[in-house]
């Protein structure tokens, strides 16, 4: 089977209702970057950052994934699909996608403040100040913040590398070093992206100026008529 990797972020999500980090009226507009999602937030106010994501947890629990999920999903019967993904939501698993990749961490995970690999589940529910992981150190958000590392880079440049074909989706590729993957593409493998807000970028690339929900069944279509031929 040949591979394809998706690359996505928040504007795969904006149709559930999750608001994007750089769009104009969402959520990012109430709160400072640096307060909420960066590790100096953190140890300025910790009871603020973990409610920051207590509420994001809360909403999470409230939407469902849209078509541009699912038709990702439709890629998988056939071709060797890996979603590697710059949202901490769950929504491409929900749809049922079976590879993905979080850059950033996931909301429904906690770990320890001490030790980054001790990782648990801890699904909708709220955590606080006080709450404390099997190693007696505070429990925080499994998010990467800004200024922290990203673990799965290395992983997700190396599936980059030997993709066949390459979908960006819903990614205004301006946070690094996710927005750098698209660099270890081979040239000779295809590119879509899909963005209501595309703007033109240093490679061969298809722009599909629409919004995931329309413009992902259009680069499905296509790969699944591809595969057919
Ligand atoms: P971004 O907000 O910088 O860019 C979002 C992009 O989505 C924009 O280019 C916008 O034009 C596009 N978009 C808006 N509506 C769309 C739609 N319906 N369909 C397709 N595209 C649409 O987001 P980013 O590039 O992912 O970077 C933001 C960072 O913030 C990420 O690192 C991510 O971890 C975090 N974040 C995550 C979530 C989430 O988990 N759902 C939400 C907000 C922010």
């Amino acid at each position: 089977m040949k591979k394809v990797v998706v690359l996505t972020g928040a504007g795969i999500s904006a149709e559930s209702g999750i608001s994007t980090f750089r769009d104009a009226g969402g959520l990012w507009e109430q709160y400072r970057v640096e307060d909420v999602a960066t590790p100096e937030g953190y140890l300025k106010d910790k009871a603020l950052v973990i409610d920051f994501y207590n509420q994001r947890r809360r909403q999470l629990a409230t939407v469902e994934p849209n078509e541009g999920h699912r038709q990702l999903v439709r890629l998988e019967k056939y071709y060797d699909v890996q979603i590697v993904t710059q949202n901490v939501d769950n929504l491409h698993e929900r749809a049922g996608s079976t590879n993905v990749i979080h850059l950033h961490g996931e909301l429904t995970k906690v770990r320890s403040e001490r030790n980054p690999r001790l990782i648990s589940d801890i699904g909708y529910k709220d955590i606080h100040v006080g709450d404390l992981a099997e190693d007696g150190a505070q429990l925080r958000p499994h998010i990467v913040w800004f200024g922290e590392a990203v673990p799965e880079i290395e992983n997700a440049a190396n599936l980059c590398e030997t993709c066949d074909y390459f979908i960006v989706v819903g990614t205004s590729m301006n946070v690094y070093p996710a927005a750098g993957l698209i660099h270890y593409v081979p040239r000779s493998s295809r590119c879509w992206l899909v963005d209501p807000n595309a703007v033109p970028i240093s490679r061969d690339i298809t722009i599909i100026k629409e919004k995931a929900g329309t413009g992902v069944k259009k680069v499905v279509d296509e790969l699944i008529a591809m595969s057919e031929k």
